[in-house]
């Protein structure tokens, strides 16, 4: 593994990254194209037509080939979206607002711009990113409430010495499979921003600094099944 990354990918089609701390966005990315978000945890996605920088919302989704879409975060998720059958790639970031906006409904609404509901739920690929675990996230009563009034159920938290811990992984994983996607179709890094030393948490030591995470259709794509 390039040690830059927590999880990197490449093959004939994609190029996906998870970075770490030693990742260093200007030398990666010097001269490539991409599009990077102005992030408000909100449930805006917006689709990627060419490069940008700085447009808000939290989440992008495209059919277009060499165009990196990121996602910057330290302790909320990065979410990578590809579907092969159905052609288009995406990114969300869903901290616990943007898990509490579901925003992953937001994207499933754009991704049906692209292909039936059922290439949809049934061909995309989910990879949920490093984030703050629900040993380490502890949250104040309301947003507890938030996610109750939304109809969660209890397993999303967990109560330690009066203190509120909210699971934002399993939330999101929740509202996955609430869109239809299927499990198996879902790859969990598991990894905690708060935990890992390798990794960035806003939580921890308020940094600015944060983790990007990517995926870039590659531009020699051939689909043998194209619909
Ligand atoms: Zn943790």
């Amino acid at each position: 593994m390039d040690k830059r990354f927590a999880f990197y990918f490449k093959d004939e089609n994609y190029e996906i990254g998870l970075s770490n701390k030693n990742f260093d966005f200007p030398d990666f990315f010097e001269g490539k194209k991409y599009a990077i978000l102005r992030q408000v945890h909100s449930d805006i996605v917006l689709k990627v037509e060419e490069p940008f920088s700085g447009r808000e919302g939290d989440g992008l989704i495209t059919d277009k080939e060499n165009i990196y879409l990121i996602i910057k975060t330290a302790d909320c998720y990065p979410l990578i979206f590809y579907n092969k059958e159905a052609d288009f790639i995406g990114a969300v970031h869903s901290g616990w607002r943007g898990t509490y906006k579901n925003i992953i409904k937001s994207f499933k609404k754009k991704a049906l711009e692209y292909a039936t509901e059922t290439m949809v739920k049934k061909y995309t690929k989910i990879i949920v990113g490093p984030g703050i675990c629900g040993n380490c996230y502890e949250i104040k009563e309301d947003v507890l409430l938030f996610f109750k009034e939304a109809g969660f159920k209890d397993n999303i938290f967990k109560i330690k010495d009066k203190k509120i811990f909210l699971d934002v992984r399993k939330a999101i994983h929740h509202r996955l499979l609430a869109e239809g996607f299927k499990s198996e179709n879902i790859d969990d890094i598991n990894l905690c921003t708060f935990e890992d030393n390798s990794l960035f948490s806003y939580r921890k030591n308020k940094t600015d600094k944060r983790l990007y995470n990517f995926i870039k259709k590659k531009d020699n794509m051939k689909f043998q099944n194209k619909i």
